[in-house]
């Protein structure tokens, strides 16, 4: 039997401890939040499942991966097909032909190809797109670029898009069929009841304990047995002190309210375009289950990007290749200096696989 200490019980910490725990491992659970489940926590409110730190859809293209998670919760079908508000304009995303057909009245894929190449042929670019925007306006053209693409990147990554590197959109989901459906994955859904009963689950183990309210960087002592391995879903940075210095993130608010209306905006997720909202998206919460919740009300969440401080939330990592290549300093560090410490999850990019 080994031991094992995990830091942080958001989706990958608690799979690990389930894991290890099925297998006699010993494991204790440490996080500093005052709940399980990480970001994927959803609390009920008004009889609705509030996903708390910002909309989680759940997605896999592996079916031994939706086949595991439904041992924890059962899915509903729902898909995701946010739509995007341009200064009152509504258009289906991701891009595909229900969006061409509102903006150009095109019917056919032959005529909005032809319109993006018109577009892009319009504006000087090179074949090598240097930045954001001559990568965005190359794969789908100036309207789309202007109206769905440019406002929402620039308030998501407090940069404007032509300081932003390419190869942030590599790819653009773009689709030539009249398909609203965001994701490719054949399998996705909401757990019907919300994510943090999954975690819940995952937890219940007398093999494990669980102590919330604790930030294991404050109490390195709760590992000073060299024997305890310790898996750690937090910031590779914070962990060494910041010792090569500070990796970036972007972090953001919600504000969550609750209104007295059974539909306050007819779709799960708003995505807000243009550059005037300071918010990105507004999520209805109840649409997620379809209208689940106490009759006239609702509960909304608008979701507002920030600059990350230390100490705020660290949301998104900066994709930039001056990160990247920070990131990477931290990993060849954790190697030497903390053998026993396996960095893992969202913020760490570990496997769970094989490591048990
Ligand atoms: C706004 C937003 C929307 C997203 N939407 C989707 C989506 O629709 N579909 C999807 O598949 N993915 C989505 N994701 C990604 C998804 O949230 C993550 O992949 C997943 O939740 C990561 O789980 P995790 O365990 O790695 O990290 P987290 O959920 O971040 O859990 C890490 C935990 O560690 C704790 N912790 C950190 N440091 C310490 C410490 N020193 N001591 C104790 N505890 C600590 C934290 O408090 C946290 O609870 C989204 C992410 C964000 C930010």
């Amino acid at each position: 039997m080994s031991k094992y200490l995990v830091v942080g019980a958001g989706l990958f910490g608690s799979v690990f401890a389930h894991e290890a725990a099925m297998r006699g491992n010993q494991v204790t659970v440490l996080e500093k939040r005052n709940h399980i489940a990480g970001n994927i926590y959803t609390k009920e409110v008004e009889g609705i499942q509030v996903h708390m730190y910002g909309a989680h859809i759940f997605h896999t293209k592996m079916k031994n991966i939706w086949d595991y998670v439904r041992q924890f919760a059962d899915f509903n079908h729902y898909v995701n097909s946010p739509i995007a508000n341009y200064h009152g304009e509504i258009y289906n995303l991701p891009f595909n032909m229900n969006t061409f057909n509102k903006l150009w009245g095109v019917i056919t894929p032959d005529e909005a190809k032809a319109k993006i190449d018109e577009q892009k042929k319009a504006v000087l670019l090179t074949d090598n797109p240097t930045n954001l925007e001559e990568q965005a306006i190359s794969l789908i053209g100036t309207d789309v670029y202007e109206k769905l693409v440019k406002g929402y990147t620039e308030k998501q990554w407090g940069q404007s898009a032509t300081e932003l590197p390419a190869f942030i959109i590599r790819r653009l989901p773009v689709r030539f069929t009249y398909d609203n459906n965001y994701f490719n994955d054949p399998y996705q859904g909401i757990p019907i009841g919300g994510y943090t009963q999954i975690v819940e689950k995952l937890l219940d183990n007398p093999l494990i304990s669980v102590k919330t309210n604790v930030d294991y960087l404050k109490h390195r002592n709760l590992a000073a047995d060299s024997n305890t391995k310790i898996i750690y879903t937090g910031m590779i940075d914070q962990f060494f002190d910041y010792k090569l210095g500070a990796l970036a993130y972007r972090s953001l608010r919600f504000e969550t309210e609750v209104k007295d209306t059974d539909n306050y905006q007819g779709n799960a997720v708003v995505n807000y375009t243009d550059s005037e909202h300071p918010f990105t998206r507004v999520i209805e919460h109840k649409h997620f289950e379809f209208g689940k919740g106490n009759k006239g009300r609702t509960v909304i969440t608008h979701e507002y990007p920030q600059a990350w401080h230390q100490g705020d939330d660290p949301y998104y990592p900066i994709n930039n290749l001056q990160n990247k290549t920070l990131y990477k300093q931290y990993t060849e560090l954790a190697k030497l200096k903390a053998p026993n410490v396996i960095f893992g999850g969202r913020l760490g990019q570990g496997s769970v696989k094989n490591l048990v």
